[in-house]
């Protein structure tokens, strides 16, 4: 939605939509913030008293609090690890992914022993987890 500053030109009925202002008269020429925004290419928009726009607002803001998503780049947030964690947590990391490898390759190519093998990677799979559990949790990827 795009919101202007503007001065209402005619009449305004309704203040506010869906409950979102208080739904009264605009008179012509009176200050107003206006929203505009097209559905399915039609124009739509809603017009606020200025105060009415200011609770509206106040009250959507206090409804969906700020949430820091991201770090001031891309990615989510940085884990609270000490350095030592961190590079052992990349480390894991880095040493599943191998394994996810290998074990998809025993699947698809079926050499002699193939099943023992898979499971010896199980294994040590599981036990990675459970180490990069206590550091930071078990990535979404990783099989459980
Ligand atoms: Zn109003």
């Amino acid at each position: 939605m795009n919101i202007s500053a503007t001065y209402a030109g005619k009449l305004i009925h309704h203040c506010g939509g869906e409950n979102r202002g208080c739904g009264g008269a605009i008179l012509k020429g009176e200050p107003i913030m206006r929203g505009v925004w097209y559905y399915r290419k039609f124009r739509n928009q809603i017009n606020w008293h200025f105060e009415c726009y200011y609770d509206q607002a106040k009250a959507y803001l206090e409804a969906n609090p700020f949430v820091d998503k991201h770090r001031g780049g891309v990615g989510p947030p940085r884990l609270d690890l000490t350095l030592a964690q961190r590079r052992r947590r990349k480390s894991i990391q880095v040493q599943g992914s191998t394994i996810r490898r290998r074990m998809k390759e025993a699947v698809s190519m079926k050499l002699p022993g193939w099943e023992d093998r898979l499971k010896t990677l199980n294994t040590s799979y599981n036990k990675l987890a459970a180490e990069i559990k206590e550091i930071g949790g078990v990535p979404r990827k990783w099989y459980s």
